[in-house]
């Protein structure tokens, strides 16, 4: 391949329309071409049979379709199954498939590592060390999907919910995550509902302005705390975007969407650090006005954090005393934490030999401590 290839896979829709003009062919092969890569999940462009054999041989010449490299792949007791994929120098992301009765769900990395530095996250432990591009987040939906060994006929598809809930702050990665949010909704892509495509956030007040002016995807915001005093130790961009401001921009967001929305808001549970009643008391208080439901969180642990998981009794009691206030309230139930694969243990996690190795292609990484 030369430096001038283009990889299909990294071309946003109108990166493809744009792109397809550009070589002087019409528009309407773009759609084509994304059925074939999206929607049927086909990386090889000979296989591409509705385009010309002079088209396919002149896509051949300067494009590809590159696919995300998956370096390790390792199933759940519990049906979970996790993937590491590496992006290069030493950068590994990761994502996890949580099967259901009647549903499927792919949380999604965003970046790799995490700035934002929440005081119970292992990402966020780990140092930030790049954004990924729009092909190596939409490259984990289209590996995941593939995995189900069954040929994507036009309509099927296995992957129903989509959550960044990965690795990172999918806010601070805007376009390549908006870029492919489009790609998971289209029609001709991997038709999702608007619905069940979940960003989380930490909380980036102008970007979830942004976002409200070119999406209107389902929002999980990571509140974890109902006062400015104690979110600021947890969640620390709290400190520039205060839980006011933050509670305005996502009914700013909801008065957007087209249609009736409910927010979700993710509530880490951390022993005698934010799971009392009087704290639940001021939640309850606080999200009166919201139409939300709350996603408790019993804390996954992690190294070095120094805190520690509720007892099942708490748990329940500050989930029943909301629940008493009219709230829907669901625990998340952790999946997966036998492989490290639950919320928040993400850290791009092999073994020690793979680790090492790829870890010496890159020199500089910003840090340290992996699980
Ligand atoms: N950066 C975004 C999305 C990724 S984090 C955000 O913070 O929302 C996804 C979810 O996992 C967040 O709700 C986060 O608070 C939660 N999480 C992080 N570390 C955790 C841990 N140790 N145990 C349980 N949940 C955790
Ligand atoms: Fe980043 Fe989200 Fe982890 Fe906070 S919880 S450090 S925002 S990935």
């Amino acid at each position: 391949m030369t430096a001038h290839t283009t990889n299909l896979m990294g071309l946003g829709k109108k990166e493809l329309k744009d792109f397809f003009l550009s070589i002087g062919e019409k528009e309407y092969r773009a759609r084509q071409v994304m059925k074939w890569i999206h929607q049927r999940g086909v990386s090889d462009i000979s296989l591409m049979t509705n385009l010309s054999k002079s088209l396919r041989q002149k896509l051949l010449k300067t494009c590809e379709i590159k696919l995300p490299e998956v370096i390790y792949q390792k199933d759940s007791k519990d049906g979970t199954r996790k993937w590491v994929i590496s992006v290069g120098e030493g950068d590994l992301i990761e994502m996890v498939l949580i099967p259901e009765r009647k549903r499927a769900t792919l949380c999604i990395s965003s970046q790799v590592g995490c700035a934002v530095n929440c005081s119970f996250c292992a990402t966020g432990k780990q140092g930030f060390s790049r954004n990924l591009d729009l092909e190596e987040i939409i490259g984990q939906l289209w590996v995941a999907e593939n995995s189900f060994g069954t040929p994507r006929e036009k309509g099927k598809r296995n992957i129903t919910n989509v959550v960044m809930m990965g690795m990172g702050e999918p806010l601070l990665n805007f376009d390549p995550v908006v870029k492919a949010i489009e790609l998971m909704l289209d029609d001709n892509a991997y038709r999702l509902s608007k619905r069940k495509v979940t960003l989380s956030t930490s909380g980036f007040v102008p970007q979830i302005d942004k976002l409200s002016e070119v999406s209107d995807v389902a929002l999980a915001i990571s509140l974890h705390a109902p006062n400015d005093e104690l979110r600021n130790q947890l969640v620390p961009v709290n400190k520039k975007y205060p839980i006011e401001k933050l509670l305005d921009a996502v009914n700013r967001y909801v008065e957007s969407c087209q249609d009736s929305r409910v927010t979700t808001i993710e509530y880490i549970l951390i022993d005698k650090i934010n799971d009392s009643i009087e704290l639940a008391e001021e939640l309850a208080e606080l999200l009166k006005k919201l139409p939300c439901k709350i996603n408790l969180i019993p804390f996954n642990s992690i190294k070095n954090s120094g805190y520690k998981r509720p007892s099942g009794n708490r748990v329940k009691r500050f989930q029943q005393f909301l629940q008493s206030k009219g709230y829907v309230v669901t625990i998340r139930s952790t999946r997966g934490d036998d492989i490290m694969a639950a919320c928040g243990q993400l850290v791009g996690q092999v073994n020690d030999r793979t680790r090492k190795k790829e870890r010496k292609k890159k020199e500089g990484y910003i840090k340290t401590e992996l699980i």
